[in-house]
């Protein structure tokens, strides 16, 4: 039986056999009404631009200093590993770990991810493990909170402007430009890249 004409319903488990759409189409499930599939011109390049754009940024985000700090005629700068190691030697050791995997950790993974799968449908192939890729992209789109850590850091630098000299380096603004792609990513319907896969699998 051929599994490439199937396609399973992600709200209720449905399963339906694949119809051929005109463009514009949308496919719904009978049972719940959920958007099975639908033909729609897919950007690809679009995609896998914004990903590999974020995988750059998120780089250089962690690797440069988030901001500078003066104090008393003493200058500091901060990246956000000075931050989490600080917080992992306080009391609240837990608090750093949350924090690295998800302002770290999950966003590595997830732009991983989408390059994983972007990259070969882009060349034209399904890469190995497609399915269990998406959907660990799919659950993982809640854990990774970049905006609530630039919020956070936001909240902070107002807080200490009030005492001390403070100044936005390169991290935090490629912080900023991170949450915008991260953002851009998340706005593209994963449905259409299973489309893309059964298309390419036929
Ligand atoms: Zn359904």
């Amino acid at each position: 039986m051929d599994t490439t004409a199937l396609v399973i319903c992600e709200h209720c488990d449905s399963v339906y056999r694949r119809m051929p759409l005109h463009h514009g189409q949308t496919a719904c499930c009978t049972q719940c009404g959920a958007v099975l599939y639908s033909n729609r011109s897919l950007d690809l390049d679009a995609m896998l631009a914004l990903a590999v754009a974020a995988m750059i940024v998120l780089l250089i985000a962690n690797a440069y200093p988030l901001m500078q700090v003066e104090l008393g005629g003493i200058t500091r700068e901060t990246t956000l590993w000075n931050i989490i190691l600080i917080t992992f030697d306080s009391k609240v050791g837990l608090i750093a770990v949350v924090s690295a995997l998800s302002i770290f950790f999950f966003p590595l993974l997830q732009i991983a991810l989408y390059l994983y799968v972007l990259l070969p449908l882009r060349l034209g192939h399904v890469p190995p493990a497609f399915a269990g890729a998406m959907h660990a992209l799919r659950q993982m789109q809640p854990w990774s909170m970049v905006e609530v850590f630039v919020l956070g850091v936001l909240v902070s630098v107002v807080k200490l402007a009030g005492v001390a000299t403070v100044s936005a380096e390169t991290g935090l603004w490629g912080f900023g430009v991170l949450t915008l792609l991260i953002t851009a990513l998340g706005g593209f319907d994963l449905r259409e890249l299973w489309d893309r896969a059964a298309e390419l699998g036929e």
